[in-house]
């Protein structure tokens, strides 16, 4: 597969945001949506060769960025899909009713949605910006303040921790982590890991 090739694949993203993201597409499909991940991962040959279109190469601009979060994995793009005259399309209209509620659902769990931007809203995308691609848990310094309320929430459901839910990660924060980690038998780190954003998520 070239490097401009447009790479769908769930497994090529953040390891936590594979996470968000396939439970986010399970309520998506519970609530009776076909979704279509549109794209995953993009290298920055790829970003780099959108980015040229409509600039230094013909056709319509695609892309206002070159330092897309797609690149730092952890960004995705999904629409609904569904038969329309007997045929399966994707629907790319931020009017739609399934479009706002797979953007509702993503919103929930952390996504920033590129449909609320005032400046070229892009409905179809969601991202976690400020996490490092190789990030193995979220934690007070590795998160950004809708993945914190997320998580914040997530704490007060689990184990009515009664934390403010104002997406910032202080002492009260890690301190509910730690009391949720030890009642699972865990090692007190102040982390949110893949093993306990699953189990915090279920
Ligand atoms: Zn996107």
């Amino acid at each position: 597969m070239g490097n401009t090739d447009q790479c769908r694949d769930i497994s090529e993203l953040n390891e936590l945001c594979q996470i968000l993201l396939n439970k986010a597409l399970e309520e998506i499909k519970a609530a009776g949506i076909n979704p279509l991940v549109v794209e995953t991962y993009r290298s920055q040959v790829r970003q780099n060769y959108l980015y040229s279109q409509g600039r230094t190469m013909p056709g319509t601009k695609v892309t206002w960025t070159q330092s897309s979060i797609h690149t730092q994995r952890n960004a995705v793009d999904v629409v609904p899909q569904r038969e329309v005259n007997g045929k399966m399309t994707a629907i790319w209209n931020s009017k739609d009713s399934e479009t706002k509620k797979i953007i509702s659902i993503m919103q929930k769990y952390g996504f920033e949605a590129g449909a609320n931007w005032t400046t070229s809203p892009d409905s179809p995308h969601f991202q976690i910006k400020g996490v490092s691609k190789t990030a193995k848990s979220y934690s007070s310094t590795n998160t950004n303040s809708l993945i914190t309320k997320m998580i914040q929430k997530a704490l007060n459901s689990k184990i009515k921790a009664n934390i403010t839910v104002d997406g910032k990660w202080g002492a009260n924060t890690t301190k509910a982590v730690n009391k949720y980690r030890a009642k699972q038998g865990w090692k007190e780190d102040g982390k949110v890991g893949v093993e306990t954003l699953k189990k915090l998520l279920a």
